[in-house]
């Protein structure tokens, strides 16, 4: 039996030698054990055993791992700028000094400076949230489903939420709008078909129980043909007839309007406000472009009962965040958010510099003997903004020769850094709308590396 080859725990520690003498012994010892682990189990499926140097090797790899953080960054080459699953939106460079001096020392974060007494810490985002969307007051909580689900518990415990049906969605990632509801202690009150819904079928549904209605952006889909949805200031009518509260579920909201780079209206923060929404939530990092945050803004009374709720507390954002929020928002007050935030940086990218940057990728990647080509793709925004909405862009496609576009794919996911591309018609495509400028060096070493791997 092969198994008996193999060093123990100790003695194989001891050929490890002192090589890893700052590194905590338990960590050693359970890199050791894996490594025997594996070696054992690679015996039992009938391979010969390694040697010492090899088994040593594997203890610097295991440590490796064991000690390298699995959050890192990466070259998001989908083309969707705005990627859950890849971090969403990427932040300013003033959102990453703020967040970085703010992080790193003591600040005014809940102590009011002049009265030299403890403050609030929603005074720093507040007056900037106001003045940007027109709203009386805000409050900004850990996301927006969290934004949502503290003003239903604060408003509509055990009471009814009218909701049009085709408006009781998943929003993704199982958020899902009943499910939020009844976690809240209020029902659900469904009005109207999954297609057409009209503002009489609110009115009618109206009760003394009723607390709210709730009006939840469609942002991850689309219905189109034989449909209806009452504006949202009609629906603001109904509810203000019967001195009920609307609260509009932007998702991804927006600040600037998203028509000037040919994509859909995305509606905008102002626009409901300014058609009678009492209260409206959105994300601090989708089209806002911002840190993860969840953003309410509205009526000062309602706003008001949402942060003294005991669970405010326990949805509150870090000083990090708010630092990060602030400084985005400072771009939007200062009208340099297009220039400055990365997430308007990408969309507002003319697709002329990308055709560019694909031409010289492609160029550079066939001097390197790979059969890539410069094309041009459509790009969807996503984190639920625009549903459906897609932007032209440009990217390299690949065929590759030895092996398959999914063998390639996956090469690129292990490289350092990682690249997430798409693949398209058996091809590797790069796409050019979610990459820095500043990557496509980078882009060009990991997709020549992979290349080489698989040849
Ligand atoms: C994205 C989204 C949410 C959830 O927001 P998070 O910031 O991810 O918590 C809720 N509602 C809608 C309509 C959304 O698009």
């Amino acid at each position: 039996m092969s198994f008996r080859q193999l060093p123990s725990v100790d003695a194989l520690i001891r050929a490890a030698g002192t090589a890893y003498s700052d590194v905590p012994h338990e960590l050693v010892r359970d890199a050791a054990r894996t490594v025997l682990a594996q070696a054992r189990a690679s015996i039992a499926a009938g391979a010969s055993p390694p040697d010492l140097t090899a088994l040593v090797a594997a203890i610097h790899n295991e440590l490796a791992t064991v000690l390298t953080p699995s959050l890192r960054p990466l070259i998001n080459a989908t083309g969707v700028v705005i990627q859950t699953n890849l971090g969403r939106a990427p932040l300013s460079e003033a959102a990453r000094a703020a967040m970085q001096t703010i992080g790193a020392g003591y600040s005014n974060l809940e102590y009011d400076l002049a009265a030299g007494e403890r403050g609030s810490r929603h005074v720093h985002l507040e007056s900037l949230l106001t003045r940007l969307t027109g709203a009386e007051a805000a409050l900004v909580v850990n996301n927006n489903a969290a934004a949502v689900y503290l003003a239903l518990i604060a408003l509509a415990a055990g009471r009814e939420v009218i909701i049009s049906r085709g408006q009781a969605v998943e929003i993704g990632g199982g958020f899902r709008i009943p499910d939020v509801l009844r976690a809240s202690g209020a029902m659900l009150v469904e009005v109207g078909t999954t297609n057409r819904t009209y503002s009489h079928d609110y009115a009618a549904a109206i009760t003394e129980r009723t607390a709210l209605i709730l009006r939840v952006h469609s942002s991850n889909f689309r219905l189109i043909g034989f449909v209806h949805e009452p504006s949202l200031a009609e629906l603001a009518a109904v509810a203000h007839e019967h001195s009920l509260p609307l609260l509009d579920d932007l998702g991804s909201g927006t600040l600037i309007d998203t028509r000037q780079f040919g994509l859909l209206a995305e509606p905008t923060v102002q626009e409901s406000v300014a058609a009678g929404a009492d209260l409206v939530t959105f994300s601090g990092d989708k089209l806002l472009g911002g840190p993860q945050a969840g953003i309410i803004v509205g009526r000062r009374d309602l706003v008001s009962k949402l942060r003294r709720h005991p669970l405010a507390r326990a949805l509150r954002i870090d000083k990090s965040t708010i630092a990060g929020l602030a400084a985005t928002l400072y771009s939007y007050l200062r009208g340099t958010a297009l220039r400055e935030i990365p997430v308007w940086q990408l969309i507002s990218t003319p697709l002329a510099d990308l055709q560019q940057r694909a031409e010289t990728l492609a160029i550079r990647l066939n001097a390197a003997g790979i059969p890539a080509c410069a094309v041009a793709c459509e790009s969807a925004v996503g984190g639920g903004s625009l549903p459906g909405a897609t932007q032209p862009s440009a990217g390299v496609a690949i065929s590759p020769v030895v092996g398959n576009a999914t063998e390639l794919a996956s090469r690129l996911r292990a490289g350092r850094p990682p690249v997430v591309a798409r693949i398209v018609d058996k091809q590797v495509l790069c796409d050019l709308r979610s990459v820095f400028p500043g990557e496509d060096e980078m882009l060009a070493t990991a997709l020549m590396n992979a290349w080489q791997a698989l040849q």
